[in-house]
């Protein structure tokens, strides 16, 4: 799938959580009072950073767009981590990952507090505004500047919003990537959820990445289903 197709994908998983589910999913596994929704604030946030969580297990592929994201340090990344995760669509592409992203949250909210909270919402931000096409396109330095003006602008702003350790974070995180795997699932190479154990699992709709399915009918529904959830979420706030 696209980069564009995970973004929204993310983005519309965050907003129909926002809207299923009780706030103590959101907060687990800090003990939430289980009563309450979201704030409008945390639940615009998490859109954003859900979006770009969704990016998160294209890091296993040096040539993709998004390994360019912050220019050659996430390239050089990139490279590291497919090495080490076994190649395109392994280790990354598993609930293992979604876990470990998840817990990884959590652990770094938890031990190293607002400074990384704010690293994570700027690389998050990062991959968002590289995946839903807001900078130039290409691998060069025209591509990668306008991606950090816009994630330390966004980054600002959130600073103003955002609490040390918003609990929702960790679920944001681990949602984003559900949602990837899920979307790289209906292609016809799949996935291995399951890994280290080797079966795919694939449920091939979606032909060929990129096909005209993807851009003309999926990311605008993801899109437009994501934006009525989050009116629907937003106007029933007490
Ligand atoms: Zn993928």
């Amino acid at each position: 799938m696209l980069g564009h197709s995970h973004a929204t994908s993310g983005a519309l998983a965050w907003s129909a959580a926002a809207v299923a589910l009780p706030i103590s999913a959101f907060t687990y596994p800090v003990i939430g009072s289980g009563a309450g929704h979201l704030g409008i604030v945390d639940l615009l946030l998490g859109t954003f950073l859900t979006a770009g969580a969704a990016l998160l297990p294209d890091a296993d592929h040096p040539n993709g767009s998004i390994a360019h994201v912050l220019g050659p340090v996430s390239h050089f990344l990139c490279k590291i981590i497919s090495k080490v995760s076994g190649g395109h669509r392994h280790a990354t592409h598993s609930f293992a990952f979604v876990g470990l992203v998840a817990y990884g949250t959590w652990a770094g909210e938890h031990w190293l507090g607002r400074n990384f909270t704010l690293g994570l919402v700027f690389f998050l931000l990062a991959l968002a505004v590289r995946a839903l096409h807001l900078c130039p396109p290409g691998k060069g330095f025209q591509s990668y500047s306008v991606v950090i003006v816009l994630a330390v602008v966004g980054t600002f702003a959130m600073d103003h919003w955002i609490s040390d350790k918003p609990a929702w974070l960790p679920f944001a995180v681990g949602l984003g990537a559900l949602a990837h795997l899920a979307g790289d699932c209906l292609t016809d190479r799949g996935c291995r959820l399951f890994w280290p154990f080797g079966w795919r699992t694939c449920i091939p709709i979606i032909e060929r990445t990129g096909n005209r399915l993807e851009i003309w009918v999926l990311s605008p529904l993801f899109t437009a289903g994501t934006l009525a959830l989050l009116w629907f979420a937003v106007t029933r706030q007490p």
